[in-house]
């Protein structure tokens, strides 16, 4: 396999029309290339989190501004200043605890505090509905719409510690977890006879 030192295919002058992979016909280095994927990478996180804190109506505009002035200096390629994205790393790492804060300030004030729980696993006899990803207020909304249905509804994986939370607890139909990782999800869906529910963050 050709050992690539870098890879960035976001305009359109991307060499041969498929990829910059040694240098930038811009005038990115390597360097800098991993820099802003290190960068786009964390804004990627911190955005999914802001996303469901905002769906709880949990907002922060420092936040906010802060993914888009971090977004925009990757798409404009007039910085080239490898320190001033080695800044922006290492402030995404202080505002990846930040937006971690505000979406823990939003579940517990919305749910309750967290305790551990004994969860199922494995899925009971009767219709059901599996909800993938990692939005409470998704499986919350679901829970009010199905109660008293017969229908059974199941977290996938990663949604395991919704479990905990008194406020989703309290729902009888909340029957239990399935599946391991995310990244068989394709496999452990197609086991059951299940609609699947995942929010547009979902992977
Ligand atoms: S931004 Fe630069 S390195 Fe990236 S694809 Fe365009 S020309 Fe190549």
């Amino acid at each position: 396999m050709e050992n690539i030192n870098m890879f960035c295919y976001q305009c359109s002058q991307t060499a041969g029309g498929k990829g910059c992979t040694k240098a930038g016909v811009c005038g990115k280095d390597a360097t800098l290339a991993k820099l802003q994927d290190n960068l786009i990478f964390a804004l990627k996180g911190i955005s999914a989190y802001l996303y469901h804190a905002g769906e709880l109506g949990y907002r922060d505009k420092e936040l906010e501004k802060f993914i888009s002035k971090s977004l925009y200096s990757t798409l404009t390629n007039v910085n080239f200043d490898s320190a001033s994205f080695v800044r922006a790393g290492l402030d995404a790492g202080r505002i990846n605890i930040d937006v971690m804060r505000l979406l823990k300030k939003a579940h517990i004030e919305s749910f309750g505090e967290p305790e551990p729980a004994k969860v199922s696993t494995g899925t009971k006899k009767g219709k059901g509905i599996i909800v993938t990803g990692h939005s409470l207020k998704l499986l919350d909304e679901l829970l009010q719409k199905t109660e008293g249905t017969g229908i059974n509804v199941y977290t996938h994986s990663e949604l395991l510690p919704a479990h905990g939370y008194p406020a989703l607890r309290k729902y009888q139909h909340l029957a239990g977890n399935i599946g391991k990782a995310w990244y068989d999800q394709k496999d452990v869906f197609s086991e059951y006879p299940f609609p699947i529910l995942a929010p547009p963050t979902a992977p």
